[in-house]
């Protein structure tokens, strides 16, 4: 009984450090980005840091999007961005698609309509923990249903995929063990 109280003890004592450890992480991650931010963002207020309930829109197609941050410049637009930890400070076309997929999402809410056709990837390095921000063009709200339709189409099996002609898009696909591309 006394081992097991005492197996407890240690179990709330590893979860606490660890606990601490990860804010202290997110903490300096924080201040990092903060000091890589554009001049543009610099006066702006963090308005959605990782909301814990997802932003909804449901037509013409249903998606659910959790944005890593979002900005509101003091003209009150909106600027979205989202924090990938990669090797090196790249910026893939699949982040600008999931940037305009969140984007879509937010100009089906009122309150989140007036988001910039402009967003921001911000990448970790996991070299040396340097952060660097990308401002990207998205795409436009009609590229983005049109991604989202074929996508749709994909999934359901109505259409075919098409292979990528860039073999490097294929690195770090998490499809790529049951893709059928010779690689
Ligand atoms: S590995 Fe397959 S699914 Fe992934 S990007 Fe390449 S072709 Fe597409």
């Amino acid at each position: 009984m006394e081992s097991l109280l005492w197996l407890l003890v240690l179990a709330a004592l590893v979860a606490t450090v660890l606990l601490e450890v990860a804010r202290r992480q997110r903490g300096a991650l924080t201040e990092r980005l903060r000091d890589a931010l554009p001049q543009e963002l610099q006066a702006a207020r963090l308005f959605i840091n990782e909301p814990r309930f997802p932003i909804r829109r449901h037509r013409p197609y249903p998606v659910a999007a959790r944005p890593d941050r979002v900005y509101r410049l003091p003209d009150g637009s909106l600027a979205l961005l989202e924090i990938k930890t990669r090797a090196a400070h790249a910026v893939h076309p699949s982040d600008i698609a999931q940037l305009s997929v969140q984007r879509y999402a937010m100009l089906g809410t009122r309150r989140l309509r007036n988001v910039l056709p402009t967003g921001y990837i911000a990448t970790v390095s996991t070299v040396n923990a340097s952060v660097r921000v990308h401002r990207v063009d998205l795409l436009s709200e009609q590229q983005t249903i049109s991604l989202i339709a074929r996508y749709d189409a994909v999934a359901g099996g109505r259409e075919a995929p098409r292979w990528p002609e860039d073999l490097a898009r294929c690195r770090g696909c998490p499809h790529r063990q049951r893709c059928s591309r010779p690689h």
